[in-house]
């Protein structure tokens, strides 16, 4: 196998008639069917024009026209850029004048902003496909001279702009054997598919890595607690998501009167893309009665790095040892010789940032890729994030890493989720805090100020605290800080 589409065509042929996408309509497409809707999707990529090496820019949110998109990009040697249509008209213009498509497809079937932006786009046409009715936009035949990159993902945008990570098909196809070894994934596996395919964890993890063994994935449209309870209570046996998932998840339930999931044939639980809170994951393990598998990677390393498979209970707040093919090694950084900057190397490792060859210079050295993550190596061997090299903040010589610090404010039983953010001062560093409450006014930020300086040092404990409703998150869940400081910008 040495294309993405290769996985289907090898499920239909062996297995034509097992489920291989539930909708989120609840409609179940068979691999067969499946296979048969690639290929009408890429007859009609090439109808629109486009040519291999030419990018589809898929503003989507998670339906069966983006696995199918995906797949006929493949067929035909395009590269699908899977965007998620609850970024903003400017920021995902900013992506499509980077990424030069030279289609667009729009899935406002099922996405209302989706469906907002096509409105929004000149020249736009409907376009009924036996995939859903979409809307589509010619752009400007600009091909690669690549036939390596499968896909064109752009990163969070946690820090700063998304960046465009070109990933191969290689690099796709041996995450997603990784990721079914790590869960140890089959064909009777029922994937709950809350993470938008338009972020690695959901291309790589769960997309790929459920059609590299022919189980289904049912696909939600976005995160909705209430939806993932009634998977979860029918049938669902893995679940990866982002760590915001399971407290969103938990805080619904728990509003319900519900303390634990209850039966269900959950067997595989996993959190992923960012920091998981220890107190969380004792909480989640409680909740769904099974390990919370923990799972490190990025954009840039087609999603898995290192997992851990715990048992549960297990007080590991490590992200696991490195997957089998994968290295990992730090390089110190400062004070601490104990931690340093996590780089790792492999078939993961992305082929490079798009038309930017500086930046991927920068970030992947002889075949090295720094991730900006600070870590730990422990006995075991097992890989810990400590933080973001960029979000570490250093107060009074101090090194305050932001996630013991929301740690400590999450612990707090009215808080759902927290943000420490550093903020230059006076030749220092301050810490702010963000927090949402459980409900409007069940916290102040004198309660979590009392309440932190019980847990932290002083030198860790925030110079401010923010309460807010909601925390500015990216599709997936996950905070997306630099919003914050610019929302706060007049109040700081
Ligand atoms: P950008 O690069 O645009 O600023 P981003 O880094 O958030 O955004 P992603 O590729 O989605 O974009 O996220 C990867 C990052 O998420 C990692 O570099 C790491 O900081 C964090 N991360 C991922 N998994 C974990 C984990 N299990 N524990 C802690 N942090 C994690
Ligand atoms: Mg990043």
């Amino acid at each position: 196998m040495t294309r993405i589409h290769d996985l289907v065509d090898h499920n239909a042929a062996n297995t034509p008639d097992a489920p291989a996408i539930k909708d989120c309509d609840g409609r179940v497409y068979s691999w067969a069917r499946y296979r048969e809707l690639t290929h009408e999707a890429a007859d009609l990529l090439t109808a629109q024009g486009v040519q291999p090496g030419d990018r589809v820019l898929v503003v989507g949110e998670n339906c069966l026209a983006l696995p199918v998109l995906i797949n006929a990009a493949s067929r035909i040697g395009a590269w699908a850029v899977p965007v998620n249509a609850r970024m903003s008209a400017p920021e995902i213009a900013r992506i499509a004048a980077h990424a030069k498509p030279a289609l667009t497809l729009y899935t406002s079937n099922v996405s209302k902003e989706a469906a907002a932006h096509a409105a929004g786009a000149a020249g736009v046409a409907p376009c009924p496909t036996g995939f859903g009715a979409l809307h589509l936009v010619r752009g400007q035949n600009d091909p690669e001279d690549d036939s390596d990159t499968a896909i064109l993902l752009y990163t969070t945008g946690t820090t700063g702009d998304p960046k465009g990570v070109m990933l191969t098909h290689d690099n796709l196809l041996f995450a997603a054997q990784a990721s079914c070894w790590l869960r140890q994934l089959t064909a009777a596996d029922h994937v709950y598919g809350a993470l938008p395919l338009t972020h690695v964890f959901g291309v790589a993890s769960m997309l790929m890595a459920s059609a590299h063994v022919g189980a289904m994935v049912e696909l939600a449209t976005r995160f909705n607690p209430a939806q993932l309870l009634q998977a979860l209570r029918d049938g669902a046996t893995v679940m990866p998501a982002v760590p915001q998932m399971h407290a969103l998840l938990m805080a619904h339930a728990e509003a319900q009167g519900h303390a634990t999931l209850g039966p269900s044939k959950l067997r595989y639980v996993s959190s992923g893309a960012a920091p998981l809170d220890p107190a969380w994951k004792r909480k989640a393990e409680a909740f769904y009665g099974i390990p919370l598998q923990n799972g490190y990677g990025m954009t840039e390393s087609t999603a898995g790095v290192s997992g851990t498979r715990n048992a549960i209970g297990d007080p590991d707040t490590s992200v696991g040892p490195p997957l089998p093919g994968v290295e990992v090694r730090l390089d110190p950084q400062g004070e601490d010789p104990t931690v340093g900057e996590v780089l790792t190397r492999g078939p993961h490792v992305m082929k490079g940032y798009f038309r930017n060859p500086e930046a991927t210079a920068q970030t992947v050295r002889d075949g090295w890729l720094r991730t900006g993550d600070l870590g730990k190596i422990d006995a075991q061997g097992r890989l810990h994030i400590v933080g973001r090299a960029k979000e570490l903040i250093i107060r009074g010589g101090f090194n305050v890493y932001p996630p013991e610090v929301e740690a400590a404010l999450n612990d707090h039983p009215d808080v759902v989720q927290s943000a420490v953010i550093g903020r230059r001062q006076d030749g220092d560093e301050q810490v702010l805090a963000f927090v949402q409450p459980r409900a409007p006014g069940a916290v102040t930020p004198e309660t979590l100020a009392d309440f932190v300086a019980e847990r932290l040092t002083g030198y860790k404990r925030p110079n401010r605290i923010f309460v807010i409703d909601a925390l500015p998150a990216a599709a997936t869940g996950k905070i997306l800080k630099h919003k914050l400081l610019e929302a706060f910008a007049d109040r700081l």
